[in-house]
């Protein structure tokens, strides 16, 4: 069985960005994953949010995350999904443990599904996938 990602078409939703992600977007469209991070206890987190979870500070900064991790579990979609993913499916959905700690969830790309493991080493691409939203994906660490 392959699966393959597609770039979202003209029905697919892509993400909006809001007051507290705009940082993680921007980075997208400039193709730097960006993670917020604590600069009271330093600690990265995802998904952007005002308040840090370990330390309850209100004060974050921006930070280029390295773009590698490891997957932490990973499904295949078959389906039945929502009407405007149908057509892509079987695709897969994994979740990266990035090495800054924080986990992410994304898809996998230039990798067939029987060949997704989970704890393999995984590094993050760009999908441009509007002319506003560029998407975060991740492929096997070459
Ligand atoms: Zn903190």
């Amino acid at each position: 069985m392959s699966q393959r990602v597609t770039p979202p078409t003209p029905d697919q939703p892509v993400p909006v960005a809001n007051f507290d992600n705009h940082g993680f977007w921007e980075g997208c469209r400039q193709h730097e994953l960006r993670l917020q991070r604590c600069r009271a206890c330093h600690i990265f987190r995802h998904q952007p949010r005002p308040m840090c979870p370990h330390c309850r500070s209100l004060d974050y900064e921006w930070a280029r995350a390295s773009g590698r991790g490891t997957v932490y579990t990973f499904t295949i979609v078959h389906g039945p999904t929502l009407p405007a993913f149908q057509a892509a499916a079987p695709y897969n959905v994994i979740v990266v443990q990035l090495e800054e700690g924080p986990f992410m969830v994304s898809n996998l790309v230039d990798c067939v599904a029987e060949h997704i493991r989970i704890g393999m080493a995984v590094e993050v691409v760009f999908e441009d996938a509007t002319e506003a939203t560029t998407l975060p994906r991740f492929r096997p660490l070459r």
